[in-house]
């Protein structure tokens, strides 16, 4: 979508404080089919959809972002063409926070669902704009922690059979990677299993995670917790069915390992119920669902002021949302590790230059922080037209 009234162009480059205005909106429904489908306790997907939208200033700049889908990234374009441009267009890029709310102002009733990942689509965008306009990293526009590299792990070795697993844990191992999580699932006698023939193969020297998304309930989590901290696990991700508010706070007064959840949430408030009454010890939002950088960015604040430990959640996503993370995980107070893919997935590593976030950056177990300006990737235009959805 485009502006209709002619816009008044300026240079592009440093801005003062002169207005950097929204000319043009677009988004484009990208998918691939997995080379490996990734199985958790949920199933094995086997399609990755994204959004990726790019907003255009009269003076030029371009910034992108990029909306978690799934399987509806026709709807989530659909969402920004009809429900988001028409709203934004002509606005200001600096009025961010402003420009949230207008979007917000989209959905009747709570905020949540495809309009919301459709919403951190184009908010990831308007932060992309403001670190070019500025010549800054978006880091650099959080505050900054100082960091130039992160810790991340592996994510996920999949809940599918002992062999398979073996060969995962090889080749991650072989790769660098110093942190691992592992998906579980039913039944708790399998997944306590999982978890020592996890920690055979690895050795002391190796941090681990688990998964369960969602698999079991208040009573079976507790005893896989158990297990999990038998074999020296560090957190348990979504081991309870994720808006389950009252399991996860009586599983975090019992259980011997942290818990770990956020994935799930689209806006600050749900994530701001689980840390007031320290239901997890680790929150994940992802920023390419709850709500873009500006909205993820106050969950990282919230956690800060809670004493909890932040690690974005990537999950099937692309390139665009990893160096959205990066930048979340670089300047957040309370980050604790990044979640680096480690699967084939092109979206991640032929959509953009340069490719961020992936093992091949890796280094001593740790990933460089991007370095140029905005999110610090540009848009591979032949990867988009290779993964566009008709
Ligand atoms: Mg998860």
């Amino acid at each position: 979508m485009t502006a209709s009234s002619p816009s008044t162009a300026t240079p592009a480059g440093p801005h003062a404080d002169r207005p950097i205005v929204i000319k043009a909106v677009r988004a484009y429904a990208l998918g691939v089919r997995l080379a490996v489908p990734q199985k958790s306790s949920k199933g094995a997907h086997q399609i990755s959809e994204i959004l990726v939208v790019e907003v255009e200033t009269s003076d030029g700049i371009v910034g992108l972002g990029e909306g978690f889908c799934r399987i509806s990234a026709k709807l989530h374009a659909a969402f920004v063409d009809q429900l988001l441009a028409p709203r934004i267009i002509g606005r200001d890029v600096r009025d961010r926070r402003a420009l949230w709310k207008i979007m917000r102002a989209s959905i009747s009733g709570q905020p949540g669902g495809q309009i919301v990942e459709a919403m951190a689509a184009v908010d990831m965008a308007l932060w992309d704009i403001a670190g070019h306009a500025a010549g800054q990293p978006v880091h650099r526009l959080l505050g900054g922690m100082g960091r130039t590299e992160l810790n991340a792990y592996a994510s996920s070795v999949m809940w599918a059979d002992d062999r398979s697993v073996e060969e995962e844990i090889g080749l991650v191992l072989d790769a660098g990677y110093k942190e691992i999580k592992v998906k579980l699932g039913r039944p708790v006698e399998d997944a306590v299993a999982r978890a020592h023939f996890v920690r055979r193969l690895v050795g002391d020297g190796i941090k681990l995670y688990a998964d369960a998304n969602w698999a079991f309930d208040v009573d079976d989590a507790l005893r896989v917790a158990h297990g999990l901290a038998d074999a020296g696990f560090l957190f348990f991700e979504e081991p309870i069915v994720a808006h389950d508010r009252e399991g996860y706070r009586m599983l975090s007064r019992r259980s011997p390992i942290r818990l770990a959840a956020g994935e799930a949430d689209y806006v600050a408030s749900e994530a701001l119920a689980k840390l007031t009454d320290r239901s997890v010890g680790l929150i994940q939002p992802d920023v390419a669902r709850s709500g873009g950088i500006t909205e993820t960015w106050r969950i990282c604040e919230l956690a800060a002021a809670h004493h909890t430990a932040f690690a974005p959640h990537m999950g099937l996503s692309g390139a665009i949302c990893a160096a959205a993370s990066l930048h979340l995980a670089a300047a957040a107070e309370t980050f604790l590790t990044y979640e680096s893919m480690y699967y084939e997935n092109p979206l991640r590593t032929e959509l953009c230059d340069p490719v961020v976030g992936e093992r091949q950056r890796m280094k001593d177990g740790k990933l460089p922080v991007p370095t140029g300006p905005g999110l610090g990737v540009t848009l591979n235009r032949k990867a988009l037209e290779k993964y566009r959805i008709a």
